[in-house]
């Protein structure tokens, strides 16, 4: 792959998009993939199949409740987000101050 360090913000904003759930418009929670290859929160998606089975975003119908998959990859990648962007502050990568733990750790000294 070519550096894109340049880029690195950019597609942070990008993977921001990806990472939202359309239900709930915040980033997923658990999220899980449906055949029609988008992804959502378990409990969004669960919430909307109450009489039919349609994907809430492309609006395919589905005859029978899809298998959900947890989305596991996409699970750690929003756990790794919501670490960096730290509540929505500006993202600050020469001083984390939301990231109190590893403040705290690196003072005491392993
Ligand atoms: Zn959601
Ligand atoms: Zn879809």
């Amino acid at each position: 792959m070519a550096a894109e360090q340049d880029e690195s913000k950019l597609s942070l904003l990008s993977l921001e998009e990806d990472l939202t759930c359309s239900i709930c418009l915040s980033t997923f929670d658990c999220p899980v993939t449906i055949p029609c290859g988008h992804n959502f929160c378990h409990d969004c998606l669960l919430a909307t199949w109450k009489d039919s089975y349609s994907c809430p975003q492309c609006r395919t119908l589905f005859a029978t409740k899809p298998e959900l998959k947890k989305n596991t990859v996409l699970s750690t990648v929003v756990d790794t987000f919501k670490g960096r962007s730290s509540k929505g502050e500006a993202l600050s990568e020469s001083e984390p101050k939301g990231d109190l733990l590893v403040r705290h750790v690196g003072q005491r000294g392993v």
